[in-house]
């Protein structure tokens, strides 16, 4: 009897025995068609076995294994496992949130797009096979067989020579998993055309580092300030491995807002076949690109997050660039560290993994501290001209501001005008953006699905809110008390550029945010009109802070930073700083001296002190004894029970619970959990959230009990409509 255990897309974590006699150890890690309640579904097999522990006449039979495509490899499965684990998220779930959809639907590989190739390999099985499997009768089979036994394989040329029986006979043996496709590489010189920048000592010192130790795991954070030229180090390793035939991931952010990189890589890699994930791809491209770096034919994969998830038979290297982005984190679903699952991957694999930031995480900062990461540093700009910009805090409590300008940067923008160089006028949307707000009565236009202020759109004259979208007119006079004197409150986006456009009539502003670049293309267009230099001043928000080189960028204002260091998120400021130093390095990249003014009323707060003297160095010191003395992350471990229902009651009441079954178990004593809270967006999309935080100084405790209180915890009457998850490493409290 041959059992396979398969892994199902359902919301429970186990696995399910299935009958198929035609199964051998060569499909683990491959799809198979399965029935499961009243419906055939896809399946992963995980593992095959003689027995099952149903009864023999609750085995159902499987259906059609997928022997087109080669199987999922066992570090993958295992990297699956692992996420299964240490993120309490069903196996099952964890694989088809990785997998491309079109590998999941059983569908064939599309067929290959211009300029590609499939040929046919024999896979163990058909290697172990000889001509006495196929009955003498059976001549065309015989043929193929011994054609391929010869050979190992049928090119693609061939394939299409083939006349149509033969080529129903290649399909039948695919079906029997003697033959698999594999995408012909296309040409494979790695070596460069763009001439390269002599890497200044800093960067020699790096990348021979990095190179010395490359035949083993080997964490690097690799930290420099902006303009330091990380990319070259990056560029350099990945040239000296890609040498060796060995394959590279590189984990960005967010593909639309960092083109750059994938730029530059092409570029010093034409003969490389690069292949680029990220979520503007449809099925049919995400699958063509999984399967090309499964075959070991890429020999770059730059992506966003999902991209970890990636079979890479010869894997040497991963880089992490912009390592402490949040965007690394998935938010829904399985909530996934793409930063920490590529560390996992690294150890796994035995191989060398480049995190690299300006402004590292305090997490792994702290552990390139403690010696568990090894710290690379650059601390000079790599440009030889280029000097760092010079930062300088207006004092709000002392100088004017009208329309959220003072003075002082009117005069900066005037200045950079009359010397034809580009500005850049940042808006911290975190926690400020212009709301209505009534003048009489202090009434403040909400969201009636979420409990957040809704945010005035000036242009559209419409008030919208960034937690759900919902979108309303702006009122005309105010509902509570009728004063028709309702006024934008606050400075977005739109009501700078209003003010700027005032100031400036015959600058050319260019206004940057979630909202001009909504269209796909928009952003593209944008970025080539600076560069054209067709833009005098740009107004914007975090999007320009991230990684782009501006060279006639002379000048960058900062007008709202304080809100954060308000804020109730212990990582506010963490986030604040780094996005500082990040815009503050757009200016002055190139040949011309940057400035940067930020406009506050703490002038001598730590954060700015720090800034000034662009020292991450000491910020970070700072903030990690904060956070050791605090007893935040990364000095402890934490896991946060969220929970969300029509009724706030009712969602803390399932936390409180929960809360009760854990408490009963006494020997979870180096774990401590709170007591449940009201989100601090209590109201999202209609629902009321709660949620009830643990913590823990050891890792391996937190996790322990984790496990033993999830198969406790029972599940919430179905009648008040609770949905519950839980996130590990939360970056969002
Ligand atoms: P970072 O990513 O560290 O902010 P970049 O990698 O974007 O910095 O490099 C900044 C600029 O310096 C780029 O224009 C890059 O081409 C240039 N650059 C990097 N290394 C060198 C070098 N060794 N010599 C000259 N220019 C360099
Ligand atoms: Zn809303
Ligand atoms: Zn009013």
């Amino acid at each position: 009897m041959t059992v396979v255990r398969v892994a199902l897309d359902v919301p429970v974590n186990q696995l399910f025995d299935y009958l198929a006699p035609d199964a051998n150890a060569t499909d683990i890690g491959r799809c198979i068609s399965v029935p499961f309640g009243n419906r055939q579904t896809s399946a992963v097999i995980l593992s095959i076995c003689e027995t099952s522990t149903l009864p023999d006449e609750k085995l159902k039979n499987a259906g059609h294994i997928n022997r087109s495509v080669p199987p999922l490899p066992q570090s993958i499965l295992e990297l699956f496992n692992f996420c299964s684990h240490y993120y309490h998220y069903p196996i099952g779930q964890v694989i088809m949130n990785s997998l491309p959809v079109l590998l999941r639907k059983f569908k064939q590989p599309a067929h290959p797009t211009s300029g590609q190739y499939i040929h046919r390999v024999l896979t163990s099985v058909g290697k172990s096979l000889s001509l006495s499997d196929i009955p003498v009768r059976a001549k065309a089979k015989r043929q193929l067989l011994s054609l391929l036994l010869e050979h190992g394989m049928l090119t693609a040329e061939i394939c299409k020579t083939m006349s149509p029986h033969a080529r129903r006979l290649l399909h039948e043996f695919e079906e029997l998993g003697w033959v698999e496709r594999v995408i012909a590489p296309l040409e494979k010189t790695v070596f460069s055309t763009t001439p390269a920048p002599v890497p200044t000592a800093e960067q020699t010192h790096a990348i021979s580092e990095i190179l010395n130790n490359a035949e083993r795991f080997t964490p690097w954070l690799l930290n420099g300030i902006t303009g330091s030229g990380k990319t070259e180090v990056y560029l350099r390793v990945a040239a000296a491995l890609l040498a060796q035939g060995e394959q590279i991931l590189i984990l960005v952010p967010e593909i639309n807002l960092t083109p750059q990189l994938e730029g530059v890589f092409r570029q010093r890699f034409p003969g490389t076949n690069l292949v680029s994930l990220h979520s503007g791809l449809n099925n049919s491209e995400r699958l063509q690109g999984w399967l090309r770096a499964q075959q070991g034919e890429a020999g770059i994969v730059l992506g966003t997050r999902l991209a970890i998830f990636t079979p890479m038979p010869k894997l040497g290297l991963i880089i992490v660039d912009e390592e402490q982005d949040h965007s690394f984190k998935q938010q829904d679903g399985l909530r996934y560290s793409a930063r920490d699952l590529a560390i996992y991957r690294a150890r796994q694999a035995n191989i060398p993994i480049i995190l690299g930031s300006a402004t590292p995480s305090l997490e792994s900062y702290h552990q390139a501290r403690i010696g568990r990461y090894r710290l690379l540093q650059l601390r000079s700009r790599a440009i030889s001209q280029a000097t760092l910009p010079a930062i300088r805090c207006i004092d709000l409590r002392i100088t004017p501001v009208q329309e959220g300008l003072t003075g002082s940067v009117l005069d900066a923008l005037r200045y950079c005008l009359a010397r034809k160089q580009q500005s850049l006028v940042f808006i911290n949307r975190r926690g400020y953006s212009p709301v209505l707000l009534c003048k009489s009565c202090r009434w403040i236009a909400t969201c009636k699905r979420c409990s957040s202020r809704l945010v005035v759109h000036l242009r559209e004259r419409q008030l919208r809110c960034h937690y759900c979208g919902d979108q309303q007119p702006v009122s005309p006079a105010c509902p509570q008390c009728g004063d028709p004197d309702v006024l934008p409150f606050g400075h977005g986006t739109q009501r700078v550029e209003a003010a700027l456009t005032h100031h400036f009539p015959d600058a050319r502003i260019l206004r940057v945010d979630r909202d001009s670049i909504r269209h796909k293309d928009a952003w593209q267009k944008m970025l080539d009109r600076i560069h054209r230099g067709e833009a005098d001043i740009l107004v914007g928000t975090q999007i320009l802070a991230k990684g782009h080189d501006f060279p006639n960028l002379a000048l960058v204002c900062v007008l709202n930073a304080d809100a954060s260091l308000y804020s109730t998120d212990f990582r506010a400021e963490e986030h604040l700083f780094s996005q500082l130093m990040q815009v503050a390095g757009r200016a002055g990249r190139a040949h011309i001296p940057g400035t940067v003014l930020i406009q506050t009323e703490l002038p001598q707060h730590p954060l700015y002190l720090a800034l000034m003297r662009q020292d991450y160095a000491l910020y970070a010191q700072i903030q990690l004894k904060e956070r050791k003395a605090a007893g935040f992350p990364p000095f402890v471990y934490l896991a946060v029970l969220r929970a969300e229902a029509p009724a706030l009651v009712d969602a803390v009441e399932f936390l409180q619970q929960a809360a009760t079954v854990a408490v009963t178990a006494q020997e979870y004593s180096r774990v401590q959990l709170f007591d449940p809270v009201s989100a601090q967006m209590v109201r999202l999309k209609g629902l009321e959230r709660a949620q009830l935080l643990i913590q823990s100084r050891s890792r391996k405790h937190l996790q322990t009990f984790l496990g033993d209180w999830l198969r406790h915890i029972t599940a919430p009457p179905a009648r008040k409509k609770i949905r519950w998850h839980l996130d590990i490493d939360p970056l969002i409290l």
